[in-house]
């Protein structure tokens, strides 16, 4: 899937627009003193093009700062007023979109636990219908990239030009390092659906902890994200929300001077020379790929034709023990980590059982892909066990 959209080029939002796009500011808007101090540093910073700060906050249980409410859009008109930053914000509910607009903010983006609610998601863009305002969406709270895509086209299909996404991770039931896991090739699908959407990544919310800020941040600027929106505060361990997240405005000075920025296609034509005659190699070696992965496949229809004759089952897990345990050794000898070679090896392996229960039951000698896409019935080993 592949959506043409209507998208105005980042460096085109802003007159000093570009890449990398900053923003940055508390997580809550707390005070009106808090709001500017905060802002006034910031404004200090050059990398810095937007002030953030949420006004109605998103809370997971009850019984917590939930944030200032209406009277923070006054604050943040000052800061405007008195640094020039842009100004953002979080909007949940049409209300919060016809408010924010009342006071000029500039920057409206939708949250992860609205994001994930297409009607909440179709009133805010209903309610965005014939505006020109930067709408960021961040992904869902659940690694769905097509309700991420959804909430991004209802934005569009408003009218919204200046449209971006913002990766923020995703909420997992297990204790990881980070709050949020960052699953980097869902925001790489969304770029290569949404050709041209920009695409900020939120450090903050990922790493959960000021430590991991940077190394996140440098991250994303590796793999070519627009921008970043970092929470800054200008006491941290007071804050009221996110406390262990926020960084002050010179750590962040501090984070962004530290940043390696490389560019997605270097401009000396020699190198371009360089990386083309290597990717070229890649290109040989990823044709190489589809070749043994053919063969492979041909030969499990073959085992697949004999347990049908022969009255075997499909899955032996002994046999798959063996060869699984057997390619992470071999992996591990030529440098490939198990995590790659297990990751690998169970997609084909569950392929080649796919491919095998199709055999055994409807007797089919033939497994064209299309074909096979109809029946959706296959046992899912791997996702299963
Ligand atoms: C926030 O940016 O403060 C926020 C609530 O983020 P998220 O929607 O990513 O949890
Ligand atoms: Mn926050």
């Amino acid at each position: 899937m592949v959506l043409q959209m209507d998208i105005t080029p980042l460096n085109r939002w802003i007159s000093d627009g570009g890449k990398p796009f900053i923003i940055s500011g508390p997580c809550s808007a707390e005070s009106e003193e808090q709001v500017i101090e905060t802002a006034r540093r910031l404004s200090e910073i050059k990398q810095v093009k937007a002030f953030r700060a949420g006004i109605w906050k998103p809370r997971t249980r009850p019984g917590t700062f939930e944030g200032a409410g209406n009277v923070a859009l006054k604050w943040l008109r000052r800061v405007k007023e008195e640094t020039g930053l842009l100004t953002a914000t979080e909007v949940a509910n049409e209300k919060h979109v016809y408010e924010a607009l009342k006071y000029g903010i500039d920057i409206l983006w939708i949250g992860a636990r609205t994001s994930v609610n297409p009607f909440t998601v179709q009133e805010i863009a209903d309610a965005l219908t014939g505006v020109d305002v930067i709408v960021l969406v961040k992904n869902p709270i659940n690694p769905d990239i097509d309700l991420w895509t959804g909430a991004i086209e209802r934005v569009a299909r408003a009218g919204i030009k200046k449209i971006g996404a913002i990766h923020r991770g995703f909420s997992a039931f297990e204790k990881t390092v980070y709050r949020n896991q960052p699953n980097w090739q869902i925001p790489i699908e969304l770029r290569r659906r949404i050709p041209g959407l920009p695409i900020l990544c939120d450090p903050s919310h990922i790493g959960g902890a000021r430590k991991y800020i940077f190394e996140i941040s440098q991250k994303a600027m590796d793999l070519n994200f627009d921008g970043l929106i970092i929470e800054s505060h200008i006491d941290p361990d007071k804050a009221l929300s996110d406390a262990a997240q926020q960084i002050t405005p010179d750590t962040l000075k501090e984070i962004l001077c530290r940043l390696v920025l490389r560019s997605p296609d270097p401009s000396d034509p020699r190198l371009l020379d360089e990386l083309g005659e290597l990717r070229q190699q890649i290109d040989i070696f990823d044709d190489h790929l589809l070749d043994l992965l053919e063969r492979r496949m041909q030969i499990a229809d073959k085992i697949g034709l004999f347990k049908k004759r022969n009255n075997i089952t499909v899955l032996q897990s002994a046999r798959w023990d063996e060869v699984i345990s057997k390619a992470i050794s071999k992996g591990k000898a030529k440098g490939l980590s198990a995590e790659l070679i297990d990751t690998i090896f169970k997609a084909i392996h569950q392929e080649s059982i796919n491919r095998q229960i199709r055999i055994v039951n409807n007797g089919l000698e033939s497994n064209n892909f299309e074909e096979r896409k109809e029946t959706s019935d296959f046992t899912d080993f791997h996702n299963k066990t």
